[in-house]
């Protein structure tokens, strides 16, 4: 069974930094960890406050120069050629991933298509973001322009790497913002990597830095520096917390992606066999660390027993191992994050496990396994059926009626995403407008698919949207112009 993550493969070395176009050594390291097999394999670059002030700097001598007297058309052209470096690099950039976040192979190869397809998106859009001219008073011209931010800051968590750093980063670089990037000290190869990419494509020196390292260290000096002008950020609820407090204090805005507890609700009229794959697959993904995981399945209740079976049936056919094995689900992305979910598990009340997957026997002994598991039991208001998880566990629940499914479904914090699985076209209309979530799908569901999709979420789940064309509006602020000529 491979698990030998093959790092011969990296064009570039992770103890180094990207500032100003410049790959600087780092004063100090931090491990890679193998999530297949619980070893270190290299040493990446831990970068300090010092370098986020550097990168920052770095960042603004871009915007004052080359970088930000291009068109919108030359940076499209650039995000264009970025988008068609990655394609061709895509199978490097797969292995890079699988072996860093432990994600099977096809995942890892759809996240870097997906990484290709923000840059196109983005490249397409980069010149057809305008303004308005506005009927005003007699006498006036009044027209709005979209302008950049300036420097922005990224911070980046580690399930999602090449999907976040795309969606988030081409989204800033089309609109002309200069970048400061900081990936999850757990999984950081690939934004290098990308960073390389960028750099060869064209991308002028200074436009997108790098620094990887811790999160109280560099991605707090980011957060709460005061040459950043917008902040965006994906990840946990309470460091988004802490990212927001620090922008308050610069008075800038932040856009938060954070958790989720997203449900699926399945009516008694709902097509099951194109339901089922996506109840399932849609939890399971990533090993259930997706944010918009679909973790909650509603069920009515004249089906429930029916739909609690047939996933359970699926869940018995799971097999996780090595992400380079490419089996159904691969490790967690480390021995803490095992432990956390090992410990929601531990919750389950007496007879709740429906159904298990299972590890492949030969699955390396450090790996950070953990055997998914679907619940039939734990009530609406139990902590498995209210907190963010971030492992593969689903929890199934019934419910009776409309009202009730919304109640539920609405019943927690968060707000991400939800599906409605139904056949009547009334209750899909009622139910979109119903759900607390920043995206609903209706017969289908997308955990995190769709780069035209503007995505995020309300509540506990975080503000501001990402992905498509809202994006970019976040990315920008409007100027109003208004001439008196008479
Ligand atoms: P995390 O919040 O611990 O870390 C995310 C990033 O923040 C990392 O780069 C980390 O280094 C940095 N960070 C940590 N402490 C910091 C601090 N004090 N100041 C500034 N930066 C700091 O989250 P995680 O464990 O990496 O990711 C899991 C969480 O992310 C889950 O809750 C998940 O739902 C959420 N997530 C949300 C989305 C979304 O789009 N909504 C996508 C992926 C993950």
């Amino acid at each position: 069974m491979p698990h030998r993550p093959d790092l011969d493969r990296l064009w570039f070395d992770p103890a180094e930094m990207l500032i100003g176009g410049v790959w600087r050594p780092a004063s100090q390291t931090l491990p890679i960890g193998d999530p297949s097999t619980g070893a270190a394999i290299g040493a990446l670059a831990r970068g300090t406050a010092g370098d986020i002030d550097a990168a920052v700097a770095a960042a603004e001598a871009a915007r004052r120069g080359d970088w930000g007297r291009m068109t919108a058309a030359e940076r499209g052209r650039i995000l264009a050629r970025i988008g068609r470096m990655v394609l061709d690099r895509a199978d490097d950039l797969a292995v890079i991933e699988a072996s860093d976040v432990g994600k099977p192979l096809k995942q890892a190869r759809a996240d870097a298509l997906a990484l290709a397809r923000y840059m196109e998106f983005y490249a397409g859009a980069a010149d057809k973001v305008m303004g308005q001219t506005i009927p005003y008073l007699d006498g006036y011209t009044v027209y709005t322009l979209r302008e950049p931010h300036g420097v922005t800051g990224h911070i980046v968590p580690w399930n999602y790497p090449m999907q976040i750093v795309g969606r988030s980063v081409g989204a800033a670089l089309a609109m002309g913002n200069a970048c400061v990037l900081k990936p999850a000290e757990e999984a950081s190869l690939t934004a290098l990597a990308f960073a390389r990419i960028a750099a060869e494509a064209g991308l002028p020196p200074g436009a997108l830095n790098v620094v990887p390292g811790l999160g109280e260290e560099a991605g707090a000096a980011l957060s709460g520096h005061p040459g950043v002008r917008h902040l965006s950020f994906t990840g946990s609820v309470a460091v988004g917390r802490a990212v927001q407090a620090a922008a308050a204090a610069n008075v800038v805005p932040v856009t938060l992606e954070l958790g989720g507890k997203s449900p699926q609700i399945v009516f008694a009229d709902a097509d099951l066999d194109a339901a089922l794959p996506l109840l399932v697959g849609a939890g399971i993904q990533n090993a259930g660390q997706t944010c918009s995981a679909a973790s909650r399945i509603l069920v009515e209740r004249s089906r429930y027993g029916e739909v609690v079976e047939r996933m359970a049936e699926r869940y018995r056919t799971l097999k996780v191992g090595p992400a380079l094995a490419d089996l159904d689900l691969g490790p967690l992305i480390s021995a803490r994050q095992k432990a956390i979910v090992e410990g929601f598990l531990a919750m389950a009340p007496e007879g709740a496990v429906a159904a298990r997957g299972s590890i492949a026997a030969r699955a390396p002994a450090g790996g950070h396994y953990v055997a998914p598991a679907l619940l039939a039991g734990p009530g609406p208001d139990h902590p498995l059926a209210q907190e963010e998880i971030f492992g593969p566990v689903q929890v199934v629940i019934p419910f009776e009626g409309e009202d009730e499914a919304v109640a539920i479904a609405n019943g927690t914090g968060y707000g991400l995403v939800a599906a409605v699985w139904t056949a009547d076209g009334g209750r899909q209309m009622r139910l979109a407008k119903r759900l607390r979530a920043g995206q609903v799908f209706l017969n289908d569901y997308g955990a995190g698919g769709g780069v035209e999709l503007p995505f995020g979420g309300t509540g506990k789940s975080g503000h501001g949207r990402e992905k498509g064309f809202e994006a970019l509006y976040g990315f920008s602020v409007v100027k109003t112009v208004a001439a008196r000529h008479g």
